[in-house]
């Protein structure tokens, strides 16, 4: 995820992230959970939603919503947002229900229910005292167009957390639907269980639509604009140079589709990154205005499809709806994600030295004015849930970012230039991959046994504790000269051979 966050009278930008479909046989259908949702009714700003379970038992006599949601690291208490839920049995009679938390709906005599229906509000336009939901991960209903986040319109049977899952969408006839989601073979949008389900969010109504294939991987374009001043053809050609320079970073692009979501209306949010996709919410203006920033965000959402999808602890694995549990490993999740997105930026000339010197100078700058300098990287990590935790959160983006570039630049000086943090990243992608999480409380070790001993103390300074980072020192030994009277950047006009030899390595351009 990223997320804009907004300071005095600056607005940053930030950004956020995300999970797994096919055709359904008969003996599937009889596990399906199906969902109907009715946007042809949109009054109140509520979905209108049907749910028809398989058989079910006393082991599923709960109906979960989602307390927070993967990649958001924020609460959310989707249950505050449901009105009206009913059971009702096969002759629409209404069975006994107890909403017994926030989250969570007790079912009397579930063998007995033939259907559930409930309305749930937007999240957009819905007061709530705390914890408001990021726009990109939460839900609108308007005249024109709806955002589904799935975390925030469907729920799950106790135990059913697994079972497939098929959607049916009633919607105006000339609205277009954008998400990753494929429909099986009765043209239901289909998903293999329910954190699938919230990891494929849908935007639909009056949208745009462009398609192109880049190195074998066909990419979706949808493009929601308040008053059409962008078109999805208009990005194409930036996401384009973007996924190139994902290419070239990463050896190939790691997924074989991809649907970007854009939304631009009247508020800027930040963007929320999945496995096949990832949603964009800013306000509306001409693309040559918005472009630089979204193509950041996209570079640094995209790059979630290494981390956490392909490198994540359990905790991502098996992701718990009901209680929030955090990772210690944000460090590796989204401020090695922000160094890699501006990184792959630069080094395929999509962002120039000095813009690139410009983001570094900025992170620092926001780093020390509006963050705790005492909270580390992990304790952020393990805090982000908690009302304080989350205040620390958006340093992630800052600290996080500008530890994995001195990483980088340790982890170069080590190799004496031959293996750099996107060269570790890579081999530990390959060896994990999506389905082998890495153990949460061990990683840390795991991670200095692939690299070298002198990484330990690196990790214990500036990820377990918040030591000052040494910035000047780390960027001399590649022959960038930190001043931090002015907190700028330049590149030192006369390096030594070793100096140049690292910031060569460094710099290492990718051809597009
Ligand atoms: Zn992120």
């Amino acid at each position: 995820m990223k997320y804009t966050l907004k300071i005095l009278f600056l607005a940053f930008t930030i950004a956020l992230h995300s999970c797994r479909g096919t055709k359904s046989t008969s003996k599937e259908i009889v596990n399906n959970v199906n969902f109907e949702v009715n946007l042809l009714d949109r009054y109140n700003d509520t979905y209108k939603v049907t749910v028809t379970p398989p058989t079910l038992t006393e082991a599923n006599s709960i109906y979960q919503f989602a307390s927070t949601a993967p990649g958001t690291y924020q609460v959310m208490d989707i249950g505050r947002y449901v009105k009206a839920f009913k059971a009702l049995d096969k002759n629409g009679k209404e069975l006994e229900t107890t909403q017994i938390s926030t989250n969570q709906f007790q079912l009397t005599n579930p063998e007995n229910i033939s259907k559930i229906e409930y309305e749930i509000s937007e999240t957009w336009d819905t007061p709530v005292t705390e914890n408001k939901i990021y726009l990109m991960c939460g839900t609108s209903i308007e005249k024109d167009h709806a955002l589904i986040n799935g975390q925030a319109v469907f729920g799950y049977f106790k135990e059913k957390q697994g079972n497939p899952i098929t959607i049916k969408l009633d919607f105006p006839e000339t609205w277009i639907v954008g998400t990753p989601l494929k429909k099986n073979s009765d043209s239901l949008y289909y998903a293999e269980d329910y954190d699938k389900i919230v990891d494929s969010p849908i935007l639909l109504g009056n949208l745009t639509k462009a398609s192109m294939n880049v190195q074998g991987t066909d990419v979706d374009i949808y493009t929601y604009s308040k008053t059409g001043l962008v078109t999805s053809s208009e990005v194409l050609e930036s996401m384009k140079n973007m996924l190139l320079s994902a290419s070239g970073f990463l050896h190939g692009l790691p997924v074989k589709h991809y649907t970007f979501l854009f939304h631009f209306e009247d508020s800027t949010n930040g963007a929320w990154e999945h496995s096949y996709s990832s949603e964009y919410i800013y306000k509306e203006d001409k693309w040559e205005n918005l472009e630089q920033q979204v193509v950041e965000v996209a570079a640094h959402e995209f790059f979630h499809v290494v981390t956490p999808l392909n490198i994540h602890s359990e905790i991502v694995d098996q992701f718990n709806f009901i209680t929030p549990v955090p990772s210690r490993h944000l460090w590796l999740y989204e401020g090695t994600t922000e160094w890699a997105s501006h990184m792959m930026l630069f080094r395929s000339g999509l962002k120039s030295t000095d813009d690139y010197f410009k983001t570094l100078s900025r992170k620092i700058m926001i780093n020390s004015k509006y963050f705790d300098s005492k909270v580390s990287l992990e304790d952020l990590s393990l805090t982000s849930y908690t009302k304080e935790g989350n205040k620390q959160y958006g340093n992630i983006y800052m600290r996080g970012a500008l530890v994995a570039g001195l990483l980088d630049i340790k982890l170069l000086d080590l190799s004496n230039g031959k293996r750099g943090y996107i060269d570790v990243i890579n081999d530990l992608a390959k060896e994990y991959g999506p389905n082998t999480p890495f153990d949460d409380a061990t990683f840390f070790k795991t991670f200095v046994k692939k690299t070298y001993p002198e990484i330990e103390a690196f990790i214990d300074n500036y990820i377990v504790h918040a030591n000052a980072l040494p910035i000047k020192e780390y960027y001399n030994k590649i022959g960038v000269d930190y001043n931090p009277v002015t907190n700028t950047f330049s590149l030192n006009a006369s390096p030594s051979a070793e100096q140049l030899k690292l910031r060569t390595k460094w710099m290492a351009p990718i051809t597009l």
